[in-house]
């Protein structure tokens, strides 16, 4: 059987229609499946949407968070939730093409452990989106040593790496880039991103550059090495400095300006390197509180 995955918040018009073209799609095609979604808190009427489409269609399963947690833990229960023999996660937009799914499972058949979906085109975005896409985009390949640039969640993956994920105890995930760490047997499909049927998107530019920030510093240091860096830039400015002020004693030279630059340019320095080694403590401290991803208030369809 293939669990599909939807993480869904605040999509009320779209669980109906995902739900329908999905199905149909999959039924079609000769594939078992069941639907989960998973409601991620959402304040408008998309739980009870799921739990009427729940009792019509003996496929579809619901997940309902307590409050919104975000995509990240809606995902991760989802594959916690799903029996499925591998799993598709996708958009309840319906900005991935639903067909693709047939594609995936096909690959699949033939013995690909994970299915990436990639984008071929990413759509309408602004020149700040993706401005910002292409910097966090960049750092995150660096971190992870893979190319994330046209990476998605929009992927299949067989139940031994839906098992390998499950069994991993940290708290602050990037799923997509946990799915490439994992390894495994890999294939890809390309797909173009469709503009939304109803509903709008929730991220905002501020809640992206949040987002960015966060999954850089649970899946990467490199941050944390910049200290060393600019510890040994600084270093080097301060020998380079002692040389100037030498021979400003024998020629009289006013220094006072220079040596107040280099004051602040240090203080700089370590102000934001002790800020980024607060964050990796924050980091810390939230995975030793061992608070759990996500708390779920009720299930539906299993
Ligand atoms: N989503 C979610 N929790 C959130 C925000 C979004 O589960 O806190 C879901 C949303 O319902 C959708 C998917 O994640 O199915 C992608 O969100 P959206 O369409 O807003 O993002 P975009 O496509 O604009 O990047
Ligand atoms: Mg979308």
């Amino acid at each position: 059987m293939l669990s599909v995955i939807l993480p869904s918040y605040n999509e009320e018009k779209m669980i109906a229609l995902a739900a329908e073209t999905i199905g149909g799609i999959l039924k079609s095609e000769n594939i078992d499946y069941e639907l989960v979604f998973v409601d991620d808190g959402s304040r408008d009427a998309t739980w009870s949407i799921i739990c009427e489409v729940s009792q019509r269609d003996n496929h579809v399963v619901g997940v309902h968070f307590s409050r919104n947690f975000g995509k990240e833990a809606a995902m991760f229960a989802g594959l916690e939730k799903a029996d499925g023999d591998c799993v598709v996660i996708i958009d309840c937009d319906l900005q991935h093409p639903p067909e693709k799914i047939v594609e995936m499972y096909r690959l699949w058949e033939q013995g690909f452990e994970v299915v990436e979906g990639i984008k071929e085109d990413r759509g309408r975005e602004s020149f700040l989106h993706r401005g910002f896409a292409n910097l966090f985009y960049g750092l995150m390949s660096k971190a992870t040593g893979m190319n994330m640039a046209d990476a998605s969640d929009f992927k299949l993956l067989d139940r031994k790496v839906v098992d390998a994920l499950n069994k991993m105890p940290e708290k602050n995930v990037f799923f997509r880039a946990l799915s490439f760490w994992v390894g495994f047997k890999k294939a890809e499909v390309s797909y173009c991103v469709r503009e939304r049927v109803a509903g709008e998107s929730k991220w905002s530019t501020k809640s992206l550059i949040k987002y960015a920030l966060r999954n850089i510093t649970s899946f990467s240091c490199a941050p944390m090495q910049l200290a060393t860096v600019l510890g040994v830039l600084m270093l080097c400015g301060s020998f380079a400095a002692f040389v100037v002020f030498i021979v400003s004693l024998f020629s009289f030279v006013n220094s006072v300006a220079g040596l107040s630059c280099l004051v602040l340019l240090s203080g700089g320095c370590i102000l934001s390197c002790l800020g980024i080694i607060g964050t990796y403590i924050a980091k810390i401290y939230e995975e030793v509180k061992g608070r759990p991803k996500y708390i779920i208030s009720n299930i539906v369809g299993k």
